[in-house]
């Protein structure tokens, strides 16, 4: 429904932003920007942050691909920013290597400072099942972190109807522990806008998503699931655990059912 703001046009050169809004004039422009398009959000978050603004995106679903796609109608030099907490599905790598040969955006691989050995050695071989919550926060959390010192803001694939914690998401809002403003342009949309939007522009998307596979993490955490269950039900399934820690929730950190 939004794609006929789109034109062909050359891509914007970004350059250093001017004055960074503060969490105020970012809850005004939360409210402002609500009901805005997805293309409206990408071109005010250009034009706000210039080269300080990446996107975050896993490679997994279908929503990130969307935002890469998009961004790269606008410009080149927006910075994808993806985790490898080396757990990651080799269809994931795969898939990655193949979209960022269509695509030309820079990509910023980020890394835990633990490598699985020494994460092993510090923690225990079951750290990742008896401790995920700490598993997250030294492989995806922590590298997002130390990645985002160099940004002003990052964007992120989230939508609202994804889970009951990610109900409330803002277009845009600050987020203390990272430093910058977090934007969701995608915040409002549905599944269905989004599996639209892939098919109409020819996006890829991962394989595994033909697979059963709906929300793709870490491969030892992540599972088909069947068509009457939640979108994210495959993720660290059979412990109450959602989230792996990215996304805040009115400004703590949320991991569980809320
Ligand atoms: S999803 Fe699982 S393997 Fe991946 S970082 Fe979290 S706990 Fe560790």
């Amino acid at each position: 429904m939004f794609e006929a703001l789109r034109s062909e046009r050359s891509l914007r050169t970004l350059g250093r932003p001017g004055a960074i809004p503060g969490p105020w004039e970012l809850a005004w422009q939360a409210e402002h920007l609500e009901g805005a398009s997805p293309w409206e959000i990408l071109e005010w978050a250009v034009e706000t942050y210039g080269n300080r603004l990446a996107l975050s995106a896993s490679f997994g679903g279908p929503e990130g691909m969307a935002l890469i796609d998009m961004i790269s109608k606008i410009t080149d030099e927006v910075t994808i920013l993806t985790i490898d907490t080396g757990f990651v599905f080799k269809a994931t790598h795969e898939f990655r290597e193949e979209v960022m040969r269509r695509y030309r955006l820079p990509l910023e691989v980020l890394r835990p400072k633990l490598s699985i050995e020494e994460q092993v050695e510090r923690y225990g071989e079951r750290m990742r099942t008896c401790s995920p919550d700490l598993c997250c926060q030294v492989r995806k959390v922590e590298p997002l972190e130390r990645a985002l010192k160099d940004y002003d803001a990052w964007m992120t694939g989230i939508r609202r109807e994804q889970t009951p914690q990610r109900a409330n998401t803002k277009v845009v809002t600050w987020e203390e522990r990272y430093g910058a403003a977090k934007i969701a342009p995608l915040a409002f949309m549905t599944e269905e806008w989004v599996h639209e939007y892939v098919a109409e522009h020819g996006v890829p998307v991962n394989p595994l998503l033909e697979r059963g596979y709906r929300s793709i993490g870490c491969e030892p955490q992540t599972r088909p699931v069947a068509p009457d269950e939640d979108t994210r039900a495959g993720r660290w399934s059979g412990i109450e655990k959602t989230e792996c820690g990215l996304h805040w929730v009115d400004g703590k950190i949320v991991r569980g059912n809320a």
